[in-house]
């Protein structure tokens, strides 16, 4: 078990390493950011910064000595520096719970493996896979990076008239996979934890709306039917339990309504806080960060309580430039990251609004 005043490492600079990193100080812990980028919304709210890459052998061991235990807020992260973080130091989520979420080829395999609806998928590594995949799958189809994809990158949609070609080079010809098109109704995640223990503790399944391929709303209650809720928390305890999970995780989701119901299918995991459970912070008990941070450290999880209905909006881009606007609302909390340049489709705060029950 960690102490305050001990270290938390944090591999990864941004946002949400440094909400992480501010929610590790309200509870006594001292923060070292480890990142690459010399702009680091994390590295200027915590005492130490290494600033080097991922493949740095040296500087991720000096990293690791110096921290008490290692988390990490992005999961692109390469394999091997995860395992030279862990031969030093605890790392919480494992190396393995990394390695599995990081690829979509493993994520689904490991789903499919616990009985988990996912969409129907393939491997593609290259043009004879891809139209062997299509012509299984049908379409529309997805082709995705098995790594590095995220906010819709690294992602083709192939529609009836596209060009298998055209789609493979939109990818620049990376190792992927082909995703069936599920028909969703709507995107839901549910945001849970895991401590040492094995104790388990989710908050509210939220319901994401996107522009652009982006996170663009986040609104809790998701509406969902109450055995629908039940069963997509009942899917994030499973992949937790099965990766030996420790920390926060969220579980994306699609909402499939059909004539005999709604049903659920597993989109991708996030081995980290993310960005749907942003209201956690005004809106919940016990905010994601915070329940990482005790997860991570081998601490009681907080109580998930939800405080009201809640809305969280991404400030994506030139939506900034509305600061202070929202700040004269009073209903608002205005987070922001500190990034200096607001470039289209970067995030750049947030803002969340808690309204009573009902
Ligand atoms: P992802 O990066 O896997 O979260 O995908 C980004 C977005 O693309 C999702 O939030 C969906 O809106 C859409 N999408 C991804 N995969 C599928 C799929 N198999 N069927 C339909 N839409 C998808």
């Amino acid at each position: 078990m960690i102490r305050p005043g001990q270290t938390l490492g944090i591999l990864g600079g941004g946002q949400l390493g440094r909400m992480l990193a501010l929610a590790a100080a309200r509870l006594g812990l001292k923060v070292h950011i480890y990142t690459p980028d010399a702009d680091s919304p994390a590295a200027v709210v915590a005492g130490a910064c290494t600033l080097a890459p991922y493949d740095d052998e040296a500087a991720l061991a000096g990293f690791a000595r110096a921290v008490d235990v290692v988390t990490f807020e992005f999961e692109s992260i390469p394999a091997r520096a995860a395992e030279t973080v862990a031969a030093v130091a605890k790392l919480r989520p494992s190396a393995l719970a990394l390695a599995t979420t990081q690829d979509r080829l493993a994520e689904k395999d490991f789903l499919n493996g616990l009985g988990l609806p996912t969409a129907p998928y393939r491997a593609v590594d290259g043009l004879a896979d891809l139209e062997a995949a299509l012509a299984d799958l049908g379409r529309p189809a997805v082709l995705k990076t098995r790594r590095f994809g995220y906010d819709g990158k690294g992602q083709a949609m192939i529609r009836p008239g596209t060009d298998p070609t055209d789609a493979l080079a939109a990818i620049a010809s990376a190792p992927a996979i082909l995703e069936g098109f599920v028909p969703f109704a709507r995107e839901v995640s549910v945001v849970a934890a895991r401590g040492v223990d094995g104790a388990f503790a989710a908050y509210d399944p939220c319901h994401n709306e996107h522009r652009d391929h982006i996170l663009g709303v986040t609104r809790v209650p998701a509406g969902l039917s109450p055995a629908t809720a039940e069963a997509a928390l009942a899917m994030a305890r499973a992949i937790a339990d099965a990766l030996d999970y420790v920390g926060v995780l969220a579980v994306e989701m699609f909402l499939v309504e059909e004539a005999g119901g709604e049903r659920l299918v597993v989109n991708e995991i996030a081995p980290r806080v993310h960005n749907s459970g942003h209201w956690t912070v005004e809106g919940a008990r016990t905010s994601q960060f915070e329940q990482h941070v005790r997860a991570v450290c081998g601490w009681p999880l907080g109580s998930t309580e939800r405080l009201g209905r809640v809305e969280m909006t991404n400030l994506i881009g030139a939506d900034i430039e509305a600061w202070a606007g929202i700040l004269a609302d009073p209903h608002a909390a205005l987070h922001l990251y500190g990034k200096a340049e607001a470039r289209p489709g970067r995030k750049m705060g947030h803002v969340t609004r808690v309204f009573p029950e009902g």
